[in-house]
């Protein structure tokens, strides 16, 4: 258990009891953003003996097969090629798709989106996002199509959904590719259908901090059987036989053990889903009449994974900006993280050609989220030692603002 004992968080009366001002911290150990959903070891276990004992740990075995039909069960969509990560997964599909010359994306996004078109030298157009859905925004797309155009990349940010109507339509109408980097959206629903049927493809990422994991791992969901049998394909480095090969391809493959991983977190899967919704509301109700600190809202009518806990702070009330709360936060053990700040298009890769490129709304969002620790290895006493120091930074803003400046001076 990270917490410390309740008599010395009740302790902590004013802000000169905050570690970064010399107090003591209120956790031992460390609380991460993305901290591993783990279900049920003995199955794990007893699958990876499994595994030792056939001798076949790679190459579409058992596993690999079983965890594709329990996605596409869980998905209703009606192929799914699993992948070593997400990043491989979307360089394959990008491929698959023939994605060529410039292929639009939002900037606030995890930079594997992004790294994903260049490393294959297409050019990654950034555009802005919804301030209020912090996903792409379809109206500004338009403006950004060009005859290089060959396609649209969306992102399904923190589970939610991108206005996906809208995008299938645009998609439609200027003959563009859409493919969903859908990392975040496993498990989540639009409309009532399950995130990974939409536009040409998705891609879901079960990388450790996910929220479901199969250590690394990825996969491409499509309804298309050609573009499915290509990404196939390409993910064994386009052999068709044991000495034909068809294709370029690369190597994808996800191993036995990440699928067995993949496979027993599945059986946890509504465990972790309840325990983030209850680790949600439990945020949601200690920070509520908090001004200047909302939190990121998710639509109750669609089904939803519930694994990121996001602040947006309004500096002009809190007065304390969110990296002075980050800052804080950070002394307390409490790792909270701003996801995806500064936004791709200023990351060093790709700021350098896109000096002039101002995309406000990302701008703004990115210096304003701050993502909490959640998941299965919270207890909801953290959560409350976590949101008192919250409400005592936020309520004495303009206080710890001046005192962390005087301290840094
Ligand atoms: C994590 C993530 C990826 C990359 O996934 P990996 O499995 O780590 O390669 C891609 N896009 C987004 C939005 C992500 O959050």
């Amino acid at each position: 258990m990270p917490t410390l004992d309740t008599s010395l968080r009740a302790s902590r009366k004013g802000i000169d009891d905050l570690a970064v001002f010399g107090g003591r911290p209120a956790f031992e150990q460390v609380l991460h953003v993305g901290r591993p959903n783990i279900g049920d070891r003995e199955k794990f276990s007893s699958r990876v003996n499994d595994i030792l004992d056939r001798r076949w740990l790679t190459n579409d075995g058992p596993y690999v097969s079983k965890f594709e039909q329990r996605i596409i069960e869980l998905t209703g969509v009606k192929h799914c090629i699993v992948t070593c990560n997400a990043t491989i997964a979307l360089e394959i599909a990008i491929r698959a798709l023939g994605l060529t010359g410039e292929v639009i994306l939002p900037s606030f996004t995890f930079i594997a989106t992004a790294h994903a078109l260049q490393w294959q030298e297409i050019t990654p157009v950034f555009c802005d996002i919804d301030p209020q859905s912090h996903t792409i925004d379809p109206e500004a797309i338009e403006r950004l199509i060009t005859p290089r155009t060959s396609g649209i990349l969306a992102v399904n940010l923190w589970g939610r959904h991108c206005d996906i109507t809208a995008l299938e339509a645009l998609a439609e109408r200027r003959g563009l590719k859409l493919l969903f980097d859908s990392a975040h959206a496993f498990g989540c629903s639009y409309q009532g259908r399950m995130i990974g049927g939409f536009g040409d493809a998705e891609v879901f990422s079960f990388h450790a901090t996910k929220f479901l994991n199969s250590m690394e791992g990825g996969a491409i969901v499509t309804n298309d059987d050609e573009l499915a049998q290509q990404t196939r394909l390409m993910r064994n480095f386009g052999f068709t036989s044991y000495d034909h090969v068809a294709s370029l391809g690369i190597n994808g493959k996800m191993s036995e053990v990440c699928a067995a991983m993949g496979l027993t977190n599945l059986e946890s899967m509504d465990e972790f889903i309840a325990v983030n919704r209850r680790n949600y509301k439990q945020y949601e109700e200690e920070l509520a009449g908090l001004d200047g600190v909302t939190l990121v809202t998710n639509d109750e009518a669609e089904k939803c994974n519930y694994q990121y806990v996001v602040l947006e702070i309004d500096m002009d009330q809190t007065i304390v900006s969110r990296d002075e709360l980050m800052k804080v936060l950070y002394s307390e053990k409490v790792l909270a993280r701003r996801y995806f700040y500064p936004g791709c298009h200023r990351m060093a890769p790709y700021k350098a050609t896109l000096t002039d490129l101002s995309l406000p709304e990302t701008e703004t969002i990115s210096e304003r989220v701050l993502s909490l620790p959640t998941g299965t290895s919270l207890s909801p006493a953290d959560i409350s030692t976590v949101c008192e120091i919250i409400r005592l930074v936020v309520n004495n803003g303009r206080e710890v603002s001046a005192k962390l400046r005087a301290v840094e001076v």
